[in-house]
């Protein structure tokens, strides 16, 4: 418990909120620039269960930001490589992976043994993925995302049924949004977003609240705007 040891004093965590910490059970879906932040804050901190997802491999154009990786892993699949470091940074939690792009079956079948689902990946197709199924097993999930400047979080409460889901916030998207690489990400912004998920995550398994709402993160201007969201009644993932 000494590693926890900074967490005792604080209201909002103290010794129960690290314990519901140490045994909980946690989906990263993508372990990119945001989603190696959020592995590494989960890990140190003693996420009893972590299961990473990712089909990719590492790339020499990964090493900016997805802090996990080393150039000696290039070529190996992320989910190898993340392991391997995770595993050393603390050996308390326990890792699995899946290394292939997930299909509604398999997120069927991992998500109801989380207590959090973590979407860290770079396609709205996979986050609506992720909303369907967390909405019918009703595990609360975390959407975060980034892009040049800029990066999106929001703490998504299916097992609230009165909360808007991440189609009502998004339905008029179009299925294709720029891809990171092209777009640009300036590396520290992936970081902000994924150590940011992490707290989302770690006080949420903790209990202590979680602000509510979407949050836009502008680093040029250093601004981050919560944005409430509705239900849409006539959405057709939650409705
Ligand atoms: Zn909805």
């Amino acid at each position: 418990m000494l590693r926890y040891s900074a967490h005792l004093p604080l209201g909002a965590i103290g010794a129960e909120g690290q314990q519901c910490i140490q045994q909980a059970h946690i989906a990263l879906v993508g372990i990119g620039g945001i989603g190696c932040a959020v592995a590494q804050y989960l890990v140190s901190c003693g996420i009893g269960k972590l299961t990473l997802c990712d089909f990719d491999t590492v790339s020499e154009s990964n090493l900016a930001r997805q802090i996990l990786y080393r150039r000696e892993d290039v070529g190996r699949l992320k989910t190898e490589a993340a392991i391997d470091y995770l595993h050393e940074l603390n050996p308390q939690t326990r890792l699995q992976s899946i290394d292939r792009r997930m299909n509604d079956e398999e997120m069927s079948a991992l998500f109801p043994t989380c207590e959090l689902v973590v979407d860290a990946s770079d396609n709205y197709g996979t986050r609506l993925s992720a909303n369907r199924n967390c909405i019918e097993h009703k595990v609360p999930w975390i959407m975060a995302s980034c892009i040049r400047m800029e990066g999106q979080i929001m703490l998504l409460r299916p097992d609230l049924p009165a909360n808007a889901c991440y189609r009502c916030a998004y339905g008029i998207a179009p299925d294709t949004l720029e891809d990171c690489p092209g777009a640009g990400i300036f590396a520290p912004v992936a970081g902000i977003c994924g150590t940011s998920a992490a707290h989302f995550a770690l006080a949420h398994l903790a209990g202590h609240k979680v602000p509510s709402g979407l949050h836009l993160f502008d680093a040029s201007h250093w601004q981050w705007q919560p944005l409430k969201i509705g239900k849409n009644s006539n959405c057709r993932d939650c409705s």
